[in-house]
């Protein structure tokens, strides 16, 4: 036999169950956005290296040191998209997608790449849903934005979510406030990662999120960069904190949170879940309002999130196994759809017909081609969990009516149903 060729560390397969699982994840996302007013983009997922370079900024770990880049075969540089942001911000420049409104309101979902070490909750391709505002600067549109987010996770099934919001303030705030960080580390290089003494020269704020011990047991003592933003900046930031408040929402304000890309501005926030363990974030955002410009487009406010879509499912996850502890079993997948089992050659002709008959009026349904006995096509309808099944055989085909099993009922009553009477019969017993 030839050898099994694997895929990649750090990507899954979905197939059966949980493939259909994502589907209705997506579907129901997508519903949410849809009733928010958003509408979908779908863009590549590969793009010019200098896109992430020039946006998520050339000292951040994820530009140098996760992500997948190549020169392909005319010699382009191209990277597979590490986040969804700079992508969508260059397809609305791109395709002038500020003519037709003032304010654009944008989701997608979508795989995206970072060569990180893989461990639980942590991939080399994973999917993000995610959404971006542009040409808003409003703090309402910050408060709709984590609305909408925390749409999505209910819609993912998942109820014990809490955000966590700073303030980082405009571009010219972050500028003044990197001179008193440079201040506050001056002496003290030595308690440093090598990282992060190249990076006090580079990009000062990256010091912040590191994740070295010594590192971080300075950062505790730094200077907070929501102390050290404007007045105007201020009371944007309040303004969303009591719209959030009107939304019910649970927030707190962490005035550690610097996230670990170069383009935010003003409000961010993260989403935790308390079920995730070491990785608890469900997912991140906030306001970006200097990238649009700094990509080559007009000054454009702009704020978004993305969530990743394999956390959504652990949280649901870890909710559902908490609610089974405390005693309240899942329910039982519903029945649905018609299984059409075939006796004999002639049957299975007749069956084929019907089968694509129904499938035509819209009924779910699925037969066996390959002769298996009755006794197996019914274990198979009941795997499948079909709500009820066809018998048809060359008795029934020559009576011109096929034996009909509810599979739902206790007693398993079998009805006799004219062939030219199923479509009607399941149209009117499927719901
Ligand atoms: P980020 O773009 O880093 O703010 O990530 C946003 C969200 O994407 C995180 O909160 C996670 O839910 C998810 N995410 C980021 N990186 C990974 C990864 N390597 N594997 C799985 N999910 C991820």
């Amino acid at each position: 036999m030839s050898q099994l060729v694997h895929r990649p560390r750090g990507t899954k397969d979905l197939a059966g169950d949980e493939a259909r699982q994502w589907e209705k994840l997506e579907a129901a996302c997508y519903a949410v956005f849809t009733r928010f007013g958003y509408e979908p983009i779908r863009t590549p997922v590969m793009e010019p290296y200098a896109l992430f370079s020039r946006s998520v900024g050339e000292v951040t770990d994820i530009v140098q040191k996760e992500m997948y880049r190549f020169t392909d075969r005319s010699g382009d540089e191209i990277a597979l998209r590490p986040e969804g942001t700079a992508g969508v911000v260059r397809a609305y420049l791109q395709n002038n997608l500020s003519q037709e409104r003032p304010v654009r309101k944008l989701y997608y979902c979508g795989p995206m790449f970072r060569a990180e070490r893989p461990q639980a909750g942590r991939l080399r391709q994973f999917h993000q849903i995610g959404a971006e505002v542009f040409g808003s600067a409003s703090p309402y549109t910050d408060a709709e934005t984590m609305a909408v987010l925390a749409e999505v996770l209910r819609a993912a099934g998942i109820t014990r979510f809490r955000f966590e919001i700073n303030n980082l303030g405009s571009a010219e705030d972050r500028a003044g406030f990197g001179k008193v960080l440079q201040e506050f580390f001056k002496g003290k290089e030595s308690s440093l990662c090598e990282v992060c003494q190249t990076r006090l020269g580079k990009n000062v704020f990256r010091v912040l999120d590191c994740k070295n011990p010594g590192c971080r047991e300075l950062v505790a003592t730094a200077p907070l960069v929501s102390d050290h933003v404007s007045d105007a900046s201020k009371a944007d930031f309040a303004k969303v904190q009591t719209l959030l408040t009107d939304l019910k929402l649970d927030w707190s304000h962490n005035p550690h949170i610097v996230r670990g890309l170069d383009y935010y501005t003003h409000t961010v926030f993260e989403v935790k879940h308390s079920g995730l363990g070491a990785q608890d974030a469900l997912g991140a955002g906030g306001r970006y309002d200097g990238l649009v410009q700094s990509l080559g487009g007009p000054s454009t406010p702009a704020v978004g999130f993305a969530v990743g879509v394999e956390r959504l499912f652990l949280a649901a996850a870890a909710e559902a196994a908490e609610a089974l502890q405390a005693g309240h079993a899942p329910a039982e997948a519903p029945r649905s759809g018609v299984t059409v089992a075939a006796l004999g050659d002639d049957a299975l002709r007749g069956a084929f017909t019907l089968t694509q008959e129904l499938r035509l009026s819209g009924i779910v349904c699925q037969m066996d081609v390959d002769g298996r006995s009755l006794k197996a096509q019914m274990r198979q309808a009941d795997r499948s969990r079909s709500r009820y099944a066809v018998i048809l055989g060359s008795a029934e085909l020559a009576k011109g009516a096929a034996s009909v099993k509810d599979l739902s009922a206790s007693d398993a009553s079998q009805a006799e149903v004219p062939l030219a009477e199923l479509k009607s019969f399941f149209q009117k017993n499927l719901s």
